[in-house]
């Protein structure tokens, strides 16, 4: 056992960190991992660093469990508790990993670099760097899709980052509290306690949740004279919200919406956004305003610049759009040695962590095979005697025989509050209805994945309990 139990406190099992650990390796291969998302964390965990030396560049210095982002934006959870820095992760390799806050701004295939920048705010100046690849992995995500309708960059609030959830926390109260200004105006109040979401995925209905139960077990108490004029719209394209689901789910969340007055516009389009309020086309074709107070934009993905930048240089295989086109091995089409994971890469899957953490997972499973590959190859090259080199060439065609990616779908859930969380599973009767909060972060984390640690999932059991008997905290 290299390093010592009980290292940070609590941690249960021998953990090393960089004194300890096997320094690079010259001889070995460089993978340069980009992300510290659902699909490069998982990679990192399962990747085999004996084999290879390994670099992460992302311009945050953690993993975030995002399906438990949308608790944050009203204090059902803590955000510290969703947050896992990388050093957590990397401290368990046997050779050292050199993490590196900074984004990567360009990728070039040709000399096999990419160049990575630090915005440093402590020294008021943009640090770049070029590192060397000899395997590049993009897990960089991707960003918030908003079709070019006028004014959502600029007045919209996001739900992806961290910084997100606190933004709109900050608005939220802002909206209340200047809501219960003495005197305001009775239409001002209206709007200022107008919450719209656009987008019925998995992000807006959950956020839209969020939002209900703060009103009803919060803001009824602390605010008793505004809660109940305070409105949740939901905007949403398609004919319903939550498109991946089943037909009863649909139906079941659709009703416990209207149960709780969370109204929901569906087929209906935002054409423009101001700082006040929205037009919409409604599904007859007519347009209206709404005003609003806080407005939280959740209507999916589209590619990074810096992933549009890669495309471009290639025009045969890739084009630009949504994500990076990528063969069954997950290795990016027109390159031999970038591979793409996650929302990055564009499949026939759904942009979700579940097939993020799987592709890193299989990913550290493809690296080692490549790993006894090259190992035969230069044992094949070395060898003399015949018959040993046939023997050896089978071995060596065997491992050239790689499996392809394969997705196992664990299920699909959403939380739509009061207690309610759905879920499409893929096993049993096929739809599931469970509630308690208990249940729905327990099932949430066990189902997605082990990336959420067991310290994450005590921090979020202690949140959970504090926001049961002492309510959640309503300061700014
Ligand atoms: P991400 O997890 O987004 O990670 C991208 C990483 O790349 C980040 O660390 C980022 O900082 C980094 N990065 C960005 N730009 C650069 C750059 N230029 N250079 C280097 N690094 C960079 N999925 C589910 O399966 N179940 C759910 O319940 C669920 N709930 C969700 C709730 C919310 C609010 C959101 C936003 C998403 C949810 N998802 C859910 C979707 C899931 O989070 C994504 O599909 C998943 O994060 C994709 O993983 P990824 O590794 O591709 O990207
Ligand atoms: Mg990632
Ligand atoms: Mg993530
Ligand atoms: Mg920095
Ligand atoms: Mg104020």
């Amino acid at each position: 056992v290299v390093g010592g139990i009980g290292y940070s406190g609590y941690v249960l099992w021998d953990a090393r960190h960089p004194p300890l650990q096997a320094p690079f390796d010259p001889e070995k291969k460089t993978i340069v991992i980009l992300g510290s998302g659902w699909g490069s964390t998982s990679l990192l965990k399962s990747i085999d660093t004996d084999l290879y030396n390994v670099v992460v560049v992302s311009p945050r210095n953690y993993f975030l469990f995002t399906p438990l982002l949308p608790s944050c934006t009203v204090g059902t959870v803590d955000i510290r508790s969703i947050v896992e820095p990388t050093r957590f992760v990397t401290r368990h390799k046997s050779r050292e990993v050199k993490v590196y806050e900074a984004e990567c701004t360009e990728i070039d295939p040709v000399s096999k670099t990419v160049t990575i920048a630090d915005n440093s705010e402590i020294k008021g100046s943009v640090d770049t760097s070029k590192i060397p690849y000899d395997y590049l992995v993009i897990g960089v995500g991707a960003t918030n899709q908003t079709f070019g309708i006028k004014g959502v960059q600029e007045h919209a609030l996001f739900l992806k980052e961290v910084w997100d959830a606190q933004k709109i926390r900050t608005r939220l109260m802002d909206c209340i509290e200047t809501a219960g200004f003495p005197e305001q105006a009775p239409e001002e109040i209206d709007r200022l306690l107008h919450m719209i979401v656009v987008g019925g995925g998995p992000t807006g209905v959950e956020y839209a949740a969020e939002l209900h139960d703060f009103l009803v077990e919060d803001l009824t108490t602390w605010y008793p004279e505004l809660a109940g004029k305070l409105k949740i719209t939901l905007i949403e394209a398609l004919p319903n919200v939550l498109p991946a689901f089943s037909k009863q789910l649909i139906d079941y969340t659709e009703a416990s919406f209207k149960e709780q007055n969370i109204t929901i516009h569906t087929k209906t389009m935002v054409k423009e956004v101001h700082d006040k309020d929205i037009v919409i086309q409604q599904a007859d074709g007519t347009l209206a305003k709404m005003p609003y107070g806080l407005l939280v934009w959740a209507t999916g993905n589209t590619s990074r610049p810096m992933v549009r930048n890669l495309m471009s240089k290639f025009p045969a295989t890739q084009k630009v759009g949504r994500g990076l086109v990528v063969d069954d091995w997950m290795r990016m089409e027109g390159s031999d040695d970038i591979y793409a994971i996650g929302d990055a890469s564009a499949s026939k899957y759904a942009p979700t962590a579940q097939v993020a953490s799987q592709q890193g997972k299989y990913l550290a499973r493809l690296f080692s095979q490549l790993a006894f590959r090259d190992h035969l190859e230069q044992e094949i090259a070395a060898m003399t005697d015949e018959e040993e080199k046939q023997s050896k060439l089978r071995k060596l065609a065997k491992a050239k025989n790689i499996k392809p990616f394969h997705y196992s779908h664990q299920g699909s859930l959403a939380y739509i509050g009061s207690d309610k969380a759905i879920a499409d599973l893929p096993w049993g009767s096929g739809n599931v209805a469970s509630g308690g909060v208990a249940t729905y972060v327990f099932w949430r984390s066990v189902y997605l994945s082990n990336l959420f640690s067991l310290r994450n999932r005590s921090l979020v059991a202690t949140d959970w309990i504090k926001k049961n008997v002492l309510g959640r905290d309503i300061s700014r």
